[in-house]
């Protein structure tokens, strides 16, 4: 089946979210094929957000993605992409439907507890971003 690529953002690890997201993710039907606890440096996270250069919140969100830990993970299901970006919610909290991801743990628009991959292109590419082939299983 298909593959996403998702991170519990550094917010939501701060503030002891990661077991309640892995109960949603794993209730979601989502298969974990990798995973890791770690942080990234912001040279790390300005290369992973290459493609948000020129929008205005480009240094605020590296700033913050290097800021703490994270667990980043490879996730599969069918239809794992569109599926998943169902159950994580809108990018702002505040228009986040009740029963995702982002309602209930997300603190803002910026710090919004998870991150999920939007094509099956960009899962491929984010998920090799952190994973080795050996280490997705
Ligand atoms: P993600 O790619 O993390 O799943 P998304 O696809 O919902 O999020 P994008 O528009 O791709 O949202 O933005 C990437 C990330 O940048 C968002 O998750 C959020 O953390 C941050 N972001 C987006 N818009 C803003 C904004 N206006 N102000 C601050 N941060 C923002």
């Amino acid at each position: 089946s298909d593959r996403t690529f998702t991170m519990i953002k550094p917010d939501a690890v701060a503030n002891g979210y990661i077991g309640a997201i892995l109960a949603k993710i794993n209730k979601g039907g989502f298969r974990i094929a990798a995973m890791k606890y770690t942080q990234i440096t912001k040279d790390q996270a300005m290369k992973f957000y290459e493609v948000h250069k020129n929008r205005p919140f480009y240094n605020e969100l590296t700033d913050f993605m290097s800021s703490g830990p994270i667990v980043a993970a490879i996730l599969e299901k069918e239809n794992a992409v569109a599926d998943f970006r169902t159950l994580i919610g809108a990018t702002n909290p505040a228009d986040a439907a009740e029963g995702t991801i982002r309602k209930e743990f997300a603190e803002s628009m910026s710090n919004n507890a998870v991150h999920g991959s939007d094509s099956n292109e960009n899962a491929a590419i984010e998920g090799a971003f952190y994973f080795s082939d050996m280490e997705i299983i």
